[in-house]
């Protein structure tokens, strides 16, 4: 793998001329590392994943495997001792952790100030409103006693949304209860595990996103913004281009270099909108390549994954021109019966990902992408693939 290496390690370090870094390290072996994995040769680097078991997604596209949980301190530490920066799969990390090792020198990309933003919804949400980035309306509670929760709660017009401040991702750790004393136990259900963000519930028009990356130089690349679909709570298919007007993509765009400068990580940012009558809100920030981005790794001359790696490993950013004037990605989640992956790579123009995960319904196991000149067909095609493949999800 090393003679693949287009960049190597060296350099003495002033402002205007970083590191390059030749061996990434990732916390995290699900299928954003095995698609880093997959990139890291159009990147010029190596990766070498930490993963829970040798059965992880990304271990079988690394060049390099540590096993350890992300939150083990020694694991981190190997892992550290063979690579020269290190970056993440997933916010599941234990910040106290990563701010040890950076005060030892290990270099983090994003560092764990910025990843406090993802790994902390509570924090994120405070941190937006108190910049003035349109959210929705919310309330940080430690339990269903707060005696600011029920003002809060008659002041809105339908039962909350309520959301668990660390640890949730697809959907989990998201409650939609339909009733007021539902919504207080969800609260105190939460709260065993931290603070809770009780928020208004949203008529939604749509839901979008944009991936902003910056370089190690405070360079930021942007790409499109996307409409991505959701159902109970999760990612079915994104669509290239969004369908907002152009007035609202250029508001979307406004905000993400907004977001981007405050939070002020190095990589990938993937800052997903609520799209509302009244305007876009930011629902979310990530500090990693995201599920709304993976049709760049077909769609656009760099994709997220390459992006993330050659931010990180303190290159300069590539060109993300879309290919095609549309893309659609749908994501292929676990039916009751699996699917047949040679039937979904038989439908003709889709580009199929499968992540190599044992079969379990409710659980992401690829995704299928379709590019093309006009809107139809790619849905078409990319449907058409991820059925076959067996997705539970169908065409909203
Ligand atoms: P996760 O971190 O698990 O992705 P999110 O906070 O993004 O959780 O919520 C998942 C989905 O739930 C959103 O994409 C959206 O479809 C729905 N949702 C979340 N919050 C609200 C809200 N306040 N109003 C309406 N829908 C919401």
């Amino acid at each position: 793998m090393t003679s693949l290496l287009t960049t190597s390690v060296s350099f003495v370090s002033n402002e205007h001329q970083p590191n390059v870094f030749a061996r990434v390290g990732v916390v995290g072996a699900g299928q954003l590392a095995r698609m880093m994995g997959q990139a890291a040769r159009d990147a010029g680097v190596s990766v070498t994943v930490l993963a829970t078991t040798r059965e992880d997604s990304a271990v079988a596209t690394s060049d390099g495997v540590v096993l350890g949980e992300a939150t083990d301190t020694g694991a981190l530490h190997e892992l550290a001792g063979r690579v020269d920066v290190i970056t993440f799969d997933h916010e599941l990390v234990d910040l106290d952790v990563l701010e040890a090792l950076e005060a030892e020198g290990v270099v983090l990309r994003p560092s764990s100030a910025a990843l406090r933003f993802a790994v902390d919804k509570a924090f994120q949400r405070r941190t937006l409103f108190d910049a003035g980035v349109p959210v929705p309306r919310f309330l940080i509670v430690t339990s269903s006693h707060d005696e600011n929760l029920e003002p809060f709660l008659s002041g809105l017009d339908a039962p909350p949304v309520v959301k668990a401040s660390r640890g949730g991702y697809d959907g989990r750790g998201v409650a939609f209860p339909d009733s007021r004393a539902s919504a207080l136990r969800d609260v105190d259900a939460m709260a065993e595990c931290g603070p809770v963000v009780v928020e208004e519930r949203l008529d939604l028009v749509g839901e979008a996103a944009q991936l902003v990356v910056r370089s190690v130089a405070g360079d930021l690349s942007f790409y499109p913004v996307v409409t991505s679909v959701q159902h109970a709570g999760m990612c079915t298919d994104v669509r290239y281009p969004s369908d907002l007007d152009d007035a609202t993509r250029a508001e979307a765009h406004e905000l993400s270099g907004r977001v981007a400068q405050l939070v002020g990580g190095i990589g990938v940012l993937a800052i997903e909108y609520f799209v509302t009558a009244k305007g876009l809100l930011v629902n979310e920030v990530a500090l990693r390549p995201h599920n709304t981005g993976h049709w760049t790794i077909e769609g656009t001359s760099t994709s997220q994954f390459a992006q993330h790696l050659r931010a990180v490993s303190g290159q300069s950013l590539g060109e993300v021109a879309p290919h095609y004037p549309f893309a659609v990605m749908v994501n292929v989640v676990g039916a009751e019966e699996p699917g047949s992956l040679e039937a979904a790579q038989r439908v003709a123009g889709t580009y199929v990902h499968d992540y190599g995960k044992s079969w379990r319904p409710g659980r992401k196991l690829g995704h299928v992408t379709a590019l093309g000149d006009e809107p139809t067909g790619p849905r078409v095609r990319a449907w058409e693939s991820a059925r076959a493949f067996g997705t539970v999800t169908r065409e909203a």
